[in-house]
């Protein structure tokens, strides 16, 4: 996908992590009635043992509570993490309220984590949170989470729990849903948070899967095996640790979850990029998902090529990482889609229909990056690479990659000026010898770079 699109979401991951909720596994039946409508203070890490006046979501008065209650219920989330790392189940469900559909929903997020490589695992009460509603109580949770060796950090969101007594000062988690508090709290759940998944992997690979077969998400975990190999030697930045975390999931939430996806419409996507946030501006990792739409062809008995080439885009993404944030998209899309071709033969080598419809015309414009999703992305992607392909074979295999330092040195410094201070001509210039050189690459018939089908897979719709 587009780096200002993954700044984008890395923006508002970033400034959502006080409110992003990464709630559990859903239990729509466990709603309780009395979810809170205001908040109220206790002291900050209080274990003191002083009578604090708690608010109440009920109309009746303030009560006085223990104010350990705060220590209580820590306890019992340090209970529950340990028994998630542990992957004992029955200390797990010890900690829950015994109904059968908090059970079931809380299962499913047991299954879930307990596939997860966890290095890390933490649920952290806010005391300011703590609500009282009856003998029950509500507060927000910070949850930190860490795959190792895939997260540079480890992730942090916050969600919102309920508590009821259990007796003997002890207390259970009733319920991790608070559609109200979600809702004006949006931020981006992972697949583990929502729905069953199945988890694959690989050498360097995370896969996350619902639907898939066995086949298939074997197949995406090879496919993607394959290009961090090619991706590795040819991307000049070591930190993403030629490792890659990939979701491949039927169910659409998790693409719905963003709110400012290239072209708009998740069904329309082949691949995204996206961060992850660490809090604190920082970024824990950088991940893809693919289409669903693409498991048939990791399923197949063959590599397929397309599948390949498009993983490789993606993982382009993934090993630049933050090096193309502020960076124009024809230049962050321009190197994913250049790196990504070069593992195929030059007789592979396609560009859309439209693209070279559109070359043939006559380019007159670099694609700017409000417009580089929209109809004509096709033409847009393609453009972008032969960009690449023309500062290759004017000024040498580091070309691309000296435009991005370019840039990246300049941070807020307007395109067309670095452009032009790099090279001595215009970024419109640029486009139009990017464009003169796709379209005398595949003008003759007998040229061995002519598509036969000039017609990639829905190329308009990589992200
Ligand atoms: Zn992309």
């Amino acid at each position: 996908m587009s780096t200002r699109r993954r700044a984008a979401v890395a923006t508002t991951l970033t400034a959502a992590l006080a409110l992003a909720a990464a709630c559990s596994t859903r239990d729509p039946s466990a709603d309780p009635p009395d979810a809170p409508s205001s908040t109220l203070t206790l002291p900050p890490g209080s274990g003191a043992p002083v009578p604090t006046q708690v608010g109440t979501a009920s109309s009746g008065p303030a009560r006085e509570v223990r104010a350990d209650v705060v220590g209580d219920l820590q306890q019992l989330l340090d209970t529950r993490a340990a028994a998630v790392l542990a992957h004992d189940r029955a200390s797990f469900e010890a900690g829950l309220a015994p109904r059968a559909s908090l059970l079931t929903t809380e299962g499913v997020y047991f299954d879930n984590l307990v596939q997860l490589p966890l290095s890390k695992l933490s649920y952290r009460l806010e005391p300011a949170s703590l609500l009282r509603t009856g003998d029950a109580y509500w507060g927000v949770v910070e949850i930190t989470l860490q795959l190792t060796p895939y997260d540079a950090l480890p992730t942090r969101t916050l969600d919102r729990f309920r508590f009821v007594p259990a007796g003997s000062g002890s207390y259970r988690v009733s319920s991790t849903t608070d559609r109200a508090w979600e809702a004006d709290h949006a931020g981006l759940q992972q697949p583990w948070d929502t729905e069953p998944v199945t988890v694959r992997e690989g050498a360097g690979v995370l896969g996350v899967f619902d639907t898939a077969d066995e086949r298939e998400s074997r197949g995406v975990v090879r496919s993607v095996q394959r290009g961090i190999a090619d991706v590795s030697a040819r991307v000049p930045f070591d930190e993403w640790g030629s490792q890659a975390v990939v979701y491949a999931l039927s169910d659409p939430r998790f693409l719905e979850g963003f709110d400012d996806l290239p072209g708009g419409d998740p069904e329309a996507l082949d691949g995204l990029a996206f961060t992850v946030p660490a809090g604190d501006d920082e970024i824990a990792s950088t991940r893809f998902a693919l289409s669903p739409t693409l498991l048939s062809r990791a399923g197949a008995r063959r590599p397929d090529a397309d599948l390949d080439r498009l993983v490789r885009h993606e993982l382009v993404h993934v090993a630049v990482g933050t090096h193309d944030d502020g960076v124009p998209l024809w230049l962050s899309e321009g190197l994913a889609e250049w790196v990504s071709w070069q593992a195929s033969s030059p007789q592979e080598r396609r560009v859309p229909a439209a693209a070279l419809a559109a070359a043939r015309r006559g380019i007159r414009t670099m694609p700017g990056d409000g417009s580089f999703n929209d109809d004509d992305a096709a033409t847009h992607y393609a453009l972008s690479w032969w960009v690449c392909e023309w500062l290759v074979r004017t000024y040498g295999p580091d070309a691309p990659w000296t435009m991005l330092e370019a840039f990246t040195r300049r941070p807020g410094d307007d395109p067309r000026t670095v452009v032009r201070d790099l090279l001595e001509i215009s970024v419109d210039q640029l486009a139009r010898r990017g464009a003169a050189l796709m379209r005398t690459t595949y003008a003759t018939p007998t040229t061995p770079t002519t598509p036969t089908t000039p017609t990639p897979p829905r190329p308009s719709a990589t992200g």
